[in-house]
């Protein structure tokens, strides 16, 4: 049988084992679009699998890197960082240097301090149990950053073999091509698009005549907001261009909706200006605290969109985590999304994100 993949998740369909990735009961194999069952469970009843990692295939293709004399490049998307981290990855790669690249840096405002974003990544990494030589910024998609990174990258490699990991649509595939594209002048040699999971088995790369660079299957990583919003939808959160931050003085018992995938409520603090970095698209609307269950409730899917009524249908609901805020200058990390600077501490506030997406603080990047 020709091999057919998931279009949702990138498994490799089969239809003998309905506990392994990629089952199918055999009737689906005549759709025209086909998706795995576990993809299909979560379309449409909206049934979120809690699991660190899901496809099992692609953990243990990842994992023979971990026999290998080689060194890692990990690709993470800045603006889902924890969206796109895979967790247990030091075991997956065994003792292997690990070099962090961060991704789309072309997005952040000018004014963005790089050091500390460094600086928060490689914490941050290490706090998920995972020791990093050196990390970067780079935008795949402009080149940004390249030039400092292959030189570090060949010096560290040392005439080893490169493996190149990351989650699915943290631009690995957009990555590796800017690679091809410096090295040979050949552009697009890897297909990219907005959709998570496009890209699937090895591709090898020679670096020189004994070593290769390997792109890996990006894994899936079902906490990534990404797996629950149409592709319509996932072009208007994800940032496309130079952030505009935008400003909203706030009184406490006010709140903000990002759309109508995330609410921010200010519950108790100081009257101040809080600073929202997200899609220049994604509209922001401010209410009453007592008035923000009914405003979502009457307007999630039209004023308060995206979630455009297809997303409603997949999105898990939101879920409020109430939490102080002590220092000042504190930006609440919402994987996907962006950020939202508190500038003045000693403030009470919730946060309300669909359920799965985990949010972290950290000292503020501008
Ligand atoms: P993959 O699934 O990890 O292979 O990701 P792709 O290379 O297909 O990229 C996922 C999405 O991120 C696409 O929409 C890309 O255009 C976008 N992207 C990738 N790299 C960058 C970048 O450096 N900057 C920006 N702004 N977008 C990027």
């Amino acid at each position: 049988m020709e091999k057919i993949y998931c279009e949702g998740c990138g498994a490799e369909i089969q239809t003998e084992d309905k506990t392994k990735s990629g089952f199918v009961p055999q009737s689906a194999l005549s759709n025209e679009h086909i998706i795995c069952q576990r993809c299909f469970r979560l379309k449409h009843y909206n049934e979120v699998q809690e699991v660190e990692y899901t496809d099992d295939d692609y953990l243990r293709m990842i994992h023979q890197v971990s026999d290998t004399n080689s060194l890692v490049v990990k690709i993470v998307d800045i603006f889902d960082f924890n969206g796109s981290f895979i967790s247990g990855l030091q075991r997956l790669t065994g003792k292997n240097p690990v070099i962090l690249v961060g991704n789309k840096v072309d997005l952040l405002p000018k004014s963005t301090n790089h050091n500390k974003l460094i600086h928060w990544m490689k914490k941050t990494a290490s706090d998920f149990g995972l020791t990093v030589q050196d990390v970067f910024l780079v935008s795949a998609a402009k080149g940004q950053g390249f030039e400092q990174m292959e030189a570090e990258i060949e010096a560290r490699r040392n005439g080893k073999d490169v493996y190149v990991v990351g989650c699915t649509n943290v631009g690995k595939s957009t990555f590796i091509n800017q690679l091809i594209n410096r090295s040979s002048g050949v552009k697009d040699a890897i297909t990219t698009s907005y959709f998570p999971g496009t890209t699937l088995g090895f591709i090898q790369i020679p670096l020189d005549e004994k070593s290769y660079m390997y792109d890996t299957p990006g894994v899936v990583n079902r906490t990534q907001l990404v797996h629950y919003v149409t592709d319509k939808d996932l072009k208007l959160i994800t940032p496309k261009k130079e952030i505009k931050p935008k400003v909203y003085q706030l009184q406490d018992k006010q709140t903000l909706f990002l759309g109508g995938f995330a609410r921010f409520d200010f519950e108790k603090g100081v009257k101040q200006s809080f600073v929202c970095y997200v899609s220049n698209l994604l509209m922001i609307h401010r209410t009453k605290l007592d008035q923000a269950d009914t405003f979502y409730e009457k307007h999630v899917g039209d004023l308060l969109q995206p979630p455009s009524p297809e997303t409603m249908e997949m999105l898990p609901p939101l879920v409020k985590q109430t939490m102080k805020i002590p220092y000042d200058k504190t930006d609440i990390v919402i994987p996907g999304l962006g950020w939202i600077t508190v500038p003045e501490g000693g403030v009470t506030v919730s946060i309300h994100v669909p359920k799965g997406v985990h949010i972290s603080l950290r000292s503020a990047l501008i």
